[in-house]
């Protein structure tokens, strides 16, 4: 009776986390998502020593982190990392499989969108949308569960990045043209940018034109003042209808491409974060009130560390090259069976055939399909080359095909689907930053950390997903999930 009264009471301090109020939904003031593009979950720690008091280590002493949360797919790329975030879905339901992918048999990018024309600039940057996004996101289903009230806003440097965590209906969605430069939207959104933001870009011209945002400390902080100026310019968090504001920081994720994860460069613009992370904490706690606002910070993806500084150690790595791999393919294709280009495109890892070319050749289909793998499997590099219109016909463990089908659809992916040797990954052994997009820990391990409006301060060290997070916030704030949503709310204990 005793252990059944504990465990009652048990249950019920993870059950209040959720629902302190039975009858009447309470909900906090302000949701901040803060998306770090590249930060891997072991940066947390590896730059312990560097993080000030008030940024990071608020979060870490403050808040709870999931410690092991995981991105349910591959490709780990960024336009899927922060579909995933704000959909609780995978790529196989919200349609975001990569950066870039197939649409019609057109290469695009993810929020491409000629139909729309850039507002606050006149180059293509400007052309951009959420329509390729096949489901509604959490800001989405805050203004549902609003009558369109709560405001939503999405900044970032990096047009996907602003754009899909912003969602399909929000307030406003701005990101970066260095052209301008200054910040920037789509008529998708409206007809013309809001004053505060021609304020923001007429304020910061200097900084804009003196530094290069995308590779500087600068971007980082530059971001994070965009985002307080969305707070003071649209009134985010200031009365009774909750607000959302979805940040994604790039700067992080290009220093990681061009000087990799062990890098001086890197290690600064970390240092910055943290710093402007502290600042960012302090102008919540000022506008909108500490207590009222919830926030989670996590990224889009991890990274593999370089070959170069990996085989320096012995540590297993060897980059292998797309396009030398693809041309021995068509040629021994074209040689055996007489198909022109049987591999049409390679976007990432994912491989996309030549299906009129397949077609027109009257050559088998699965002995081409099994042929190409062959070829390409001869490589020690490489573990599997995966058919996607079977993937589980072959003894590959089930956890991995798992997370590949998850990140696959069919109008969009490729046929096959490459899988290099764990620590391998596509570059080049002269290349010299970190990449990502593989299954491995180095990719896919990213870090959660929720705070704030009731949220209590530990950790968790059971495993759950990327998709986990917009069911937890949805359940926080007693709203529908996404539609596309297949994550669990995590309960706090
Ligand atoms: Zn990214």
């Amino acid at each position: 009776m005793k252990k059944l009264l504990i465990t009652t009471a048990l249950c019920c301090i993870a059950a209040c986390t959720f629902a302190t109020h039975a009858q009447e939904p309470v909900r906090p003031r302000l949701v901040v998502g803060v998306m770090v593009d590249q930060m891997r979950w072991d940066y947390l720690y590896t730059y312990y020593d560097k993080w000030q008091e008030g940024g990071i280590k608020r979060l870490l002493a403050e808040g709870y982190s999931c410690q092991n949360t995981f991105i349910d797919y591959v490709p780990t790329y960024t336009a899927c990392g922060h579909s995933c975030v704000y959909t609780g879905t995978t790529p196989a339901f919200n349609g975001i499989v990569g950066n870039n992918f197939l649409l019609h048999g057109k290469s695009i990018t993810s929020v491409n969108d000629t139909t729309v024309a850039g507002v606050g600039t006149t180059t293509n940057v400007g052309q951009a949308s959420p329509r390729n996004l096949l489901v509604t996101t959490l800001g989405d289903e805050l203004r549902l569960a609003t009558q369109f009230k709560a405001r939503v806003v999405g900044v970032a440097l990096k047009d996907r990045a602003a754009i899909l965590p912003a969602g399909h209906a929000p307030t406003g969605a701005y990101w970066y043209d260095s052209k301008v430069p200054g910040f920037i939207t789509s008529d998708y959104y409206m007809k013309q940018l809001p004053k505060w933001v021609e304020q923001f870009n007429k304020k910061n011209q200097k900084v804009m034109k003196d530094y290069d945002l995308w590779n500087n400390r600068n971007g980082v902080t530059m971001t994070f003042e965009m985002a307080k100026a969305a707070i003071d310019g649209e009134q985010l968090g200031q009365d009774d209808v909750t607000d959302l504001l979805a940040i994604s920081i790039s700067t992080t994720d290009y220093v990681g491409h061009t000087w990799s994860t062990r890098s001086l460069q890197l290690d600064s613009i970390y240092e910055q974060l943290d710093i402007d992370l502290a600042h960012f904490f302090h102008a919540l706690d000022a506008k909108v009130g500490k207590g009222n606002y919830l926030l989670f910070l996590t990224a889009d993806h991890g990274a593999t560390h370089n070959y170069q500084f990996m085989s320096g150690h012995s540590l297993p790595s060897d980059p292998w090259s797309t396009s030398p791999a693809k041309n021995a393919v068509n040629d021994s294709i074209l040689a055996q069976f007489g198909v022109k280009d049987v591999v049409k495109n390679t976007i990432g890892y994912s491989w996309y055939l030549n299906n009129e070319a397949l077609e027109a050749s009257g050559a088998d289909r699965e002995t081409i399909k099994r042929t190409i793998a062959r070829i390409v499997e001869r490589d020690d590099r490489i573990a599997w080359v995966i058919d996607m219109e079977h993937p589980y016909e072959r003894a590959i463990p089930r956890e991995l095909l798992d997370r590949v089908v998850r990140g696959y659809y069919a109008k969009r992916s490729g046929e096959l689907y490459i899988i290099p040797v764990t620590g391998n990954y596509a570059g080049t052994r002269a290349g010299k930053g970190s990449t990502h997009g593989t299954w491995n820990q180095s990719d896919s391990h990213i870090p959660l950390i929720f705070y704030g409006w009731h949220v209590p301060q530990g950790e968790r060290v059971e495993p759950n997903g990327m998709i986990d997070i917009a069911p937890t916030v949805a359940a926080m704030l007693h709203i529908s999930a996404p539609d596309g949503a297949i994550g669990k709310p995590i309960v706090f204990k």
